[in-house]
């Protein structure tokens, strides 16, 4: 058995996307899939006793346990959205296929929508996306955090790590693991880089027993009794010593901060652990066909929901 790598992912061309998506209809149908693959069911009660409503109007469907019209998009993160769902596939192949982003800019050219709904649009997907991160981490793993924005850059790290955290000379600072069984990644924005933080990263994470790898062993101190801990130590010029090192989270940070400088120009800091939530999604489906990582985004819009009010609040 060959295992799944990269050479063997199969692409979709933007013509192939026009030619299986011709029209809404062909879009819905592929929502309607991906969402009820068990056959319809309401989205608000999830009854199936249901039936189709004649002319559609003012919903295709209608639920006879609670007396309700719902559609594919009840129920999920694109709820209350009026733009075709034929937008909302082409918006998907583009979020996932765009290694660096795409930025609500491309999105407003791309499809015709204006530059606020293109905005709004991505934000829901990356709520969409918000759980996929480790699930069950077999290790071992690399732990390490990392700082997004603000012009720090040229502190060495040691300097670095004693200013943590938001409003800190702009700077927001980030956690994250990759598991080196299965090289998926998990991240998220934290207040700080102190010791009890990162503890509780690791301990919400992996599981005792797993070796993780860090780059400095002082702000992992509190988990070396439970964990088979291995510290590089980069203070001292020491980056890799056998197999303990962080070059893998390492260059997920370096996708992450290539993406801030030219595709997003700045993150928001309100809304960077939303961004990286899209690329934790977008790093652990690489390796799937996009027709796979494309029903991954839909399938996930069920049960959530992002509103306007909420995003900007
Ligand atoms: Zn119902």
């Amino acid at each position: 058995m060959t295992a799944p790598g990269k050479s063997h992912r199969e692409g979709i061309s933007l013509l192939e996307l026009a030619e299986r998506f011709p029209d809404e209809a062909s879009a819905r149908a592929w929502f309607e899939k991906i969402h009820w693959p068990d056959g319809r069911h309401c989205g608000h009660c999830g009854s199936t006793d249901t039936k189709e409503v004649p002319n559609e109007r003012p919903m295709p469907y209608w639920c006879r346990d609670c007396q309700s019209y719902f559609s594919v998009r009840t129920g999920t993160t694109i709820q209350n959205s009026r733009l075709p769902l034929r937008k909302w596939v082409f918006a998907i192949y583009l979020y996932v296929t765009s290694l660096k982003g795409v930025s609500s800019m491309k999105l407003h050219r791309d499809l015709k929508v204006t530059q606020k709904t293109a905005w709004f649009m991505l934000h829901r997907l990356r709520e969409t996306w918000d759980d996929s991160g480790i699930d069950g981490i077999l290790g071992p793993i690399e732990v390490d955090e990392t700082f997004v924005g603000g012009k720090r850059k040229n502190m060495p790290k040691a300097k670095r790590k004693t200013l943590t955290g938001r409003g800190t000379a702009g700077k927001t600072a980030v956690v994250g693991a990759k598991d080196r069984f299965d090289n998926r990644v998990t991240a998220r924005v934290v207040e700080n880089t102190d010791g009890a933080t990162l503890e509780g990263f690791v301990r919400e994470n992996v599981d005792p027993g797993t070796t993780v790898f860090t780059d400095e062993a002082s702000a992992y101190r509190r988990i070396a009794s439970d964990y088979d801990h291995e510290a590089v130590n980069h203070s001292a010029g020491e980056y890799v010593r056998g197999t303990a090192h962080t070059n893998g989270i390492e260059s997920f940070w370096a996708t992450l901060k290539r993406a801030h400088k030219g595709t997003f120009h700045h993150f928001s800091v309100k809304h960077l652990d939303r961004y990286v939530t899209e690329f934790v999604g977008r790093h652990n489906v690489r390796d799937e066909d996009t027709a796979d990582q494309m029903a991954d985004v839909a399938a996930s819009m069920v049960g959530k929901r992002l509103t306007y009010r909420d995003l900007i609040a």
